[in-house]
């Protein structure tokens, strides 16, 4: 089967390369030129682990091409996914721009029956609606169905989550559509990956529900963590006995500095937008979002206490990427809070081991260090702001030593409070 993946960024990548490695012929598009031109030399632009190698695989195979020839892609393909970007309006809801002109290309391409899906998180009504515009801009009709099928894969851990995903939801009203869509997504059957089969609308909701119910239970930790502050109790503990409780399950039970990257932000302000649409307010999301917001906020005073006052302090972050095995920097809590940190007076180096190219870009005003030791070298205060693995056994003694004085603001919780106080540091978490 020839398939098409319009939008070749962390999911129309993972998608392409990983249908390619299932063996379906793949053309994955995208407007960008540069990009096209890198990933022809099998040079990803993301980090994420395993793509790299799946890229070159299937290129080399002559499964996967790049190109920039949206109609020529179209023409040869039975599906087509949707991968492009839905960032949000600066009213919260998902601005659909690059879904609209993909879907005006395809009208303008269609040649026979096609499966166009959504892969990209749109909003409830949105693949109704792309039916319309399509058939509204075409100027010989053709048969074509519209397919939601959401992605759920997490950055960092993407290709393993494509390949064995806890389930493939596919919504649509057609069936011939329905099939080819089991018959492409065939090797996950094979390996009894549930699929859940519903209505356009339903799978485009699934999507939303999920990442607001896990945004939800790391707001609702937050909250709990900064109870245990109150009272004097370690957050680690509660979560962990929370976790055992199998109806709960120990996953986004993490006490931080609130959830970041492109999805959940996003996806939460969209669902309140689609609720306030439909007249169904979503209260708990919206309060999710402002418990988030406030949490992100409040590690400002938080690192300001511990080093008493920030104004002409130098501090040392080690982490920038929005979480561990990813260059994604959007909506990454760090620029929030270095922001605030520089604000207030203090100098900032930073150190993060892959995402300081793109955090050069939002966080002009700080240094970049080579490494955690550079970072840390005559800082007043260290901050954990990605817990990164390499940041899990440093050397705390040269640490200390380097430090003009031992302070942590382990914002990740990544270190042990006991342990790392007898070692002589001045330490706060997060709940603890
Ligand atoms: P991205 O910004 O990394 O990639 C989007 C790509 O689309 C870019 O390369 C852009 O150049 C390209 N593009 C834009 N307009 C185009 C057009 N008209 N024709 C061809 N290409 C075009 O975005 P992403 O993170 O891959 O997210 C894509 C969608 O998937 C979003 O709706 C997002 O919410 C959803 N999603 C993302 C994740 C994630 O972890 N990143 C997970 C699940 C779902």
């Amino acid at each position: 089967m020839h398939i098409a993946v319009i939008g070749s960024g962390y999911v129309g990548l993972v998608t392409g390369a990983c249908f390619a490695e299932f063996g379906v012929d793949v053309a994955c598009v995208d407007v960008d030129s540069e990009k096209i031109a890198r990933l022809n030399r099998g040079d990803s632009p993301i980090y994420e682990p395993g793509l790299d190698s799946l890229i070159r695989k299937n290129l080399q195979a002559g499964r996967l091409t790049f190109t920039t020839d949206v109609a020529g892609a179209i023409k040869q393909s039975l599906v087509i996914f949707i991968a492009v970007g839905t960032p949000p309006l600066a009213d919260g809801s998902a601005d659909l721009t690059f879904v609209d002109e993909v879907a005006r290309t395809l009208a303008q391409h269609l040649d026979g029956y096609k499966v166009i899906v959504t892969k990209s998180t749109v909003p409830v009504g949105t693949g109704k609606r792309l039916i319309n515009l399509i058939k509204t801009q075409q100027d010989k009709p053709t048969e074509f169905s519209v397919v939601s099928n959401p992605e759920f894969l997490r950055e960092g851990a993407a290709i393993g989550d494509f390949m064995r995903p806890d389930r493939v939801v596919i919504g649509g009203a057609d069936p011939e559509a329905i099939a080819i869509m089991r018959d492409l997504y065939r090797p996950l059957y094979l390996i009894q990956t549930p699929f859940v089969i519903t209505s356009l609308e339903g799978a485009e909701l699934i999507k939303y529900a999920a990442n607001a119910f896990l945004a939800t239970k790391i707001s609702f930790i937050n909250e709990i963590a900064n109870l245990c502050e109150k009272v004097g109790c370690d957050v680690h503990d509660v979560a962990m006995a929370l976790g055992m409780d199998r109806r709960i399950g120990p996953k986004f039970l993490h006490a931080g500095p609130g959830f970041g990257g492109s999805c959940f932000p996003k996806d939460t302000a969209a669902l309140s937008k689609i609720g306030q649409q439909f007249s169904s307010p979503t209260k708990i999301v919206d309060a999710v979002i402002k418990v988030n917001r406030e949490q992100r906020l409040s590690m400002i005073p938080k690192i300001e206490r511990l080093a008493g006052g920030l104004a002409k302090k130098r501090v040392a972050v080690l982490g920038l990427a929005f979480k561990p095995e990813t260059n994604d920097m959007r909506d990454a809590p760090s620029v929030d809070i270095i922001n605030g940190l520089v604000e207030r007076g203090a100098t900032v180096i930073a150190y993060d081991p892959i995402a300081a190219e793109e955090a050069r870009q939002l966080l002009p005003e700080i240094e970049l260090a080579a490494s955690e030791y550079e970072a840390v070298a005559d800082a007043d205060v260290l901050v954990f702001l990605t817990e990164w693995n390499q940041f899990r056994a440093l050397d705390m003694e040269r640490i200390r030593k380097s430090m003009k004085t031992p302070r942590i603001a382990d914002l990740r919780n990544i270190y042990d409070p006991v342990s790392i106080r007898e070692m002589g540091f001045e330490y706060v978490g997060v709940g603890r």
